[in-house]
This record gives structure tokens, sequence and C-alpha cells, in this order.
């Protein structure tokens, strides 16, 4: 059973529900016989880096790296993973994953992303936490198709406590976009956060719609959105990457939240992200609550990966 993610300055106690086993098993295996570490042996980390959804290059990469880093060195499993974790953390850090800065008031803030990976808990979770730090945030329901998800939102607005902008289900959620970017200058808000809705990356008539949303709140305010935020649910596996591509192309993605980490041993998909967009992971969702949103920590989650 894989360990819970902790990260250090994070939320505490992050949940396991049901996981298979990840890297960490297989790594013991490995190495476990004893001290010297064969070709072969290599190849098997290969694999378990493959398996674990990081994707073949970067599993290819990562295992060159790390010979590298340990070849003066005898190395047991622990030699190995540390290796790994050192430069899976370094990769994710060079692009700047961990650290979130919202920038001059206003900044609105674009969330994109399929169907269910959990976008507007997400939104929810971290306007409550920029309130928590005494922002004044509103939400933005552009998610016009179901009135049940403009509901959804209005609910954890009442919540949280923050103003909700809407429009009746159907409206055109650019006009939603425009009233959002509105009232984040008219109130002097320091963010709004925009919930789109959820829709395959396949769909072009639908991706084409998001283009269109970033067009018209850069139009109403240049410079925005300030961050263009992919909630991807780390469960997928390798099908994010393809996701990822998608939304990077139609809507500028900008950064990018793995939710679900609590929910899979096979966290790696966030590295092949991070690898193929060569943009930051801000945050991670690892629970269903408001409290459920952890600060993307690049070494604690390469310690995760490869522990459990
Ligand atoms: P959306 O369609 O992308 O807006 O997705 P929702 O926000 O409606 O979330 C879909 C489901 O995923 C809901 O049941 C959420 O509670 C759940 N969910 C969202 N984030 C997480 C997470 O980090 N971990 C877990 N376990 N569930 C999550």
């Amino acid at each position: 059973m894989k360990r819970p993610l902790r990260q250090p300055g994070g939320l505490a106690s992050l949940g396991v529900r049901g996981r298979s086993p990840g890297i960490g098993p297989r790594l013991r295996a490995i190495f476990g016989g004893g001290s010297s570490i064969s070709d072969a042996s290599w190849e098997e980390v290969e694999e378990a880096l493959i398996a674990a959804d990081v994707g073949a290059g970067t599993a290819l990469e990562l295992v060159d790296a790390a010979r590298g880093r340990l070849a003066t060195r005898a190395a047991d499993v622990n030699g190995v993973r540390g290796a790994l974790r050192d430069e899976i953390a370094a990769r994710l850090t060079a692009v700047g994953s961990g650290t979130f800065d919202l920038g001059p008031s206003p900044s609105i803030l674009l969330f994109v992303g399929v169907n269910g990976t959990g976008k507007t808990t997400t939104v929810a979770k971290l306007a409550s936490r920029l309130t928590s730090e005494g922002r004044a945030v509103a939400l933005a329901a552009a998610d016009t198709f179901r009135a049940a998800a403009i509901e959804q939102l209005r609910i954890w607005g009442e919540q949280i406590g923050v103003p909700v902008v809407a429009q009746r289900a159907g409206a055109d959620p650019g006009a939603v976009a425009f009233d959002a970017v509105t009232a984040a200058d008219a109130r002097g808000l320091d963010a709004v956060l925009i919930d789109t809705a959820g829709r395959l990356h396949t769909k072009g008539h639908l991706m084409t719609e998001l283009t269109k949303i970033r067009d018209v709140v850069q139009r109403r305010l240049p410079g925005q959105p300030r961050h263009v935020l992919l909630v991807l649910d780390a469960t997928i596996g390798q099908n994010g990457i393809a996701q990822a591509e998608a939304f990077s192309a139609d809507a500028g993605v900008t950064s990018v939240i793995v939710t679900k980490l609590d929910g899979t041993a096979k966290g790696g998909v966030a590295l092949a992200v991070v690898e193929r967009l060569q943009v930051p992971i801000h945050f991670v969702g690892v629970g269903e609550g408001l409290d459920d949103l952890a600060p993307f920590d690049p070494r604690a989650y390469a310690e995760w990966l490869l522990t459990a």
C-alpha cells in the first residue's frame, strides 16, 4: 500500500484510499538482493518508471541521469531512489513548480480541463485558500452548459463566503467571463476564478470556445488571464498527456493542478505533463474537502512517487 503524499508545510493528513502499489515495491524488489547494480537492474527501473506513467522518454532520461549521479559510488536501493528523486525534483523545479504567485491585483484565473477532473472543486479549494490568506476573490460560473454546475459553484461560494458571478444556464460563457473581469475591476478584487465547462479535448468546437473565452478576458483586461490552470486528474494515466497538449494549444495553459493524487499510486503523469508542456505544477488535490489542496512540493512529490 502506498504511503500518503505528505508535503512539508502543506496539509497534514492526506488520505489513502485503495491504491495499488507504485514504484516503491518494484525498486525494493529490483535492489533487494544486494549492492551491485547491473544493466538489467537499470532496465527494470526504467520499466517501473514507465509503468508509473512518467513517459518512456522521461524514464530513459531519468535512468541515465541517475546513473550519472551515482557513477562513482556503490549504490543500494536508497542511493538509487535518492538519485532519481533529486533528478525528478530538479526537473520540476526548473520550470517553476511549487511557487504560485497571484501577481498584482486583479488576477484573472481561468480553469480548464475535461469533465470530472475536479475543476469546480479545485476552483472552490483555491478560492478558500486565497480567502484565508486575506485576498478578496470572486468565482465566475462560465460553465453555462449545465444549470447544476452553476448551482454547484453558488453553493461553494456561499460556503466560502465569496461572491459568484453567474448568468442563466445556456448563456454565452464569454459574457460571463466579461462580467467576471468587470466585477474584478469594479469591486477591486484580488482575483476572480473562472470555472469553465468540462470538455473533451478531442471536441474541436468546444476547444475553440475556450480560446474565445480567453480572448474576451484579454480584450477586456490586457495581460489577463494571468493564469490558465489545467486541472488534471492523476488517475487517468498517460491520456493526461494528450489532454494537456490539446488544452495547451487552445487555451494557452500556464500551469497545472493535479487532482486525486490521493487515489493513485501512479501519479507519474504529473511529471510527464510538466516535461511535455514545460509549465509548472502549483497545487495538488488530495481529497474532496475544501482544505484538500496542497502547494506542490517537487521533492516531496518525487519522494512519494518513488517510495510508496
Ligand atoms: P469537474 O467536472 O471537473 O468540475 O469536477 P468536480 O469538481 O465536479 O469533481 C468531480 C469529482 O471529483 C467530485 O466528486 C469531487 O469531489 C472529486 N474530486 C475533486 N478533486 C479531488 C481530489 O483531489 N481527490 C479526490 N479523491 N476527489 C476529488
